[in-house]
C-alpha cells in the first residue's frame, strides 16, 4: 500500500487527509485493502453503500445497462429515467424530479428552484434562504453559501448572499429571522456531518406551520438521512412533517453517482424550459442503478429490517455509554447514530481501522456509524466489540 499512498500523495490535489489504507475490493459489509486486510465496514463510503458490496442482482441491472445504452442527453427521453422519476416520487411524497449527478447540484437546484417560487410571486430576486447553524449542504459554491460551518467557507468568500443562519431545534432564533423576504428554510432533519443532530418533532412540525401560513417554501436535505437510513424511506416520514421540496444522493444509488431533488406541484410549476440543466443527469445507466436500489430495497424488506437492527445497535451503543464515562450522549434515529465523547475521537478511529473496523466522525468529537443497511444484529456485536477494546 505504502506505494500507491506515496503516487497518489504526488497526483491527488490535497483536500483530504487520507486514512493510510488503499481499498480494493468489497463483499457484503466487508471492505479488503490492497494487502488483503479485512474491514468491517461502518461507513459505507460516507452512507453510499446501502445494500452493501457486492449485491448481485444490482450489479447485474447495471452490467446490462452498460451494454444497452450508458447516455442520452436530456435533449430525449429515456425509459430507466421514466421509471425512476416514477419510483422516487412514490417514495418520497414528491410530484417532480430532477436527477443530478451529486448531492451538492441536488442542493443547488433546490436553491434555484425556491428562488425561482419566490421570484414569480414577487418579480424580484431580493430574497432569503435560512439555513442552519452546524449543518452540511455540499461544497460547491451555493451549497456552501447554505453550509453553516464557518470553517468551510471562510477562504472562498462571498459566497452567494441571501442567506440567514439560525440553530437547529430554537423556534425562538427562527421566528426572529423569517421576514418578507424569506423565501425557504432549509434543514437536515437529522444533522449528519455536524455531529448527527436530530430535529425535534414539534420544530419540524412549526417550522411546516409558519411555511404555510406565509407560503414558504420548506426544504429537506435527505441526502445522508434519506432512502430508508433513519427506518422510513425519508427522514420526514418518521417526523410526519412533508417538505415542499426535498433533495436525495448518496444511498440513491449505492455506488454510482447520482442526486435528485424533487418538490410537490405547486413549487415545480416555477421553474420553466430554460431554467436549469445537466448533460449527465438522469441518463440511462445511473437510472439503472437507481431503479435497481429501489427493487432491492422491497425485495430485501429493507426498512423493516433497518427498524430491528437499529433499535438493536441503539441499545448496544447506549450500554457502552454507560459504561465509558468518557462518552457524553449517543444521538442519532435509524442507521444514522453518534456517540458524542469528551476527547476528540481521531486516535479511536485510527486504532479501530488497525483493528479491522471503519468508522467515520461527525465533528472532532463524535463518532459516527452510518453502517449499510444490510447489516445484522452479528455485524453490530463485532463493530461493539472492536470498540470496547479501542475504547
Ligand atoms: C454528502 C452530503 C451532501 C453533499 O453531497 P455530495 O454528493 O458530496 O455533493 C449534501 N448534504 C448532505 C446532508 C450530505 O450528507
Amino acid at each position: 500500500m505504502e506505494e500507491y499512498i506515496k503516487e497518489a500523495e504526488n497526483l491527488l490535489m490535497h483536500t483530504y487527509s487520507r486514512y493510510k489504507i488503499v481499498l480494493d475490493r468489497g463483499e457484503g459489509v466487508y471492505l479488503y485493502d490492497t494487502d488483503g486486510k479485512k474491514y468491517l465496514d461502518f461507513g459505507a463510503g460516507i452512507a453510499v453503500f446501502a445494500l452493501g458490496y457486492g449485491n448481485t442482482e444490482y450489479n447485474s441491472a447495471l452490467k446490462a445497462q452498460i451494454d444497452k445504452l450508458l447516455h442520452t442527453s436530456n435533449y430525449f427521453y429515456n425509459v430507466p429515467s421514466i421509471k425512476a422519476a416514477a419510483r422516487l416520487a412514490g417514495a418520497s411524497g414528491m410530484d417532480r424530479v430532477f436527477f443530478t449527478n451529486s448531492g451538492t447540484e441536488a442542493i443547488e437546484g433546490a436553491i434555484k428552484l425556491a428562488r425561482k417560487y419566490y421570484y414569480k410571486k414577487h418579480h424580484t430576486g431580493d430574497s432569503q434562504i435560512i439555513a442552519m447553524n452546524r449543518s452540511f449542504h455540499g461544497r460547491s459554491m451555493g451549497a456552501l453559501s447554505v453550509t453553516g460551518q464557518p470553517s468551510y467557507r471562510e477562504a472562498f468568500e462571498p459566497l452567494i448572499g441571501g442567506v440567514v443562519f439560525t440553530d437547529l431545534n430554537s423556534i425562538e432564533d427562527i421566528k426572529a429571522k423569517i421576514n418578507e423576504k424569506t423565501c425557504a428554510i432549509l434543514l437536515e432533519p437529522v444533522q449528519a456531518e455536524g455531529g448527527v443532530y436530530p430535529a425535534d418533532e414539534e420544530y419540524l412540525k412549526e417550522l411546516r406551520r409558519l411555511c404555510d401560513e406565509k407560503d414558504i417554501l420548506l426544504i429537506f436535505d435527505e441526502i445522508q438521512c434519506g432512502m430508508g437510513r433513519t427506518g422510513s424511506m425519508f427522514a420526514w416520514q418518521e417526523y410526519g412533517v412533508k417538505p415542499d421540496i426535498l433533495t436525495a444522493a448518496k444511498a440513491l444509488g449505492c455506488g454510482v453517482p447520482v442526486g435528485a431533488f424533487a418538490a410537490v406541484e405547486k413549487v415545480c410549476k416555477a421553474f420553466e424550459p430554460g431554467d436549469h440543466g445537466t448533460t449527465y443527469g438522469g441518463n440511462p445507466f445511473t437510472a439503472a442503478a437507481v431503479n435497481a436500489v429501489f427493487d432491492q430495497y422491497e425485495k430485501l424488506n429493507l426498512l423493516h429490517h433497518v427498524k430491528e437492527v437499529s433499535a438493536y445497535l441503539e441499545d448496544r451503543l447506549d450500554e457502552l455509554a454507560e459504561n465509558h464515562k468518557e462518552i457524553k450522549e449517543r444521538r442519532g434515529k435509524g442507521l444514522l447514530q453518534g456517540l458524542e465523547f469528551e476527547y476528540p475521537v481521531k486516535d479511536i478511529i485510527l486504532k479501530a481501522m488497525d483493528n479491522n473496523l471503519i468508522l467515520f466522525s461527525a465533528g472532532s468529537n463524535v463518532l459516527r456509524f452510518i453502517p449499510p443497511l444490510v447489516i445484522t444484529k452479528e455485524h453490530v456485536d463485532e463493530m461493539i466489540e472492536i470498540l470496547k477494546k479501542v475504547i
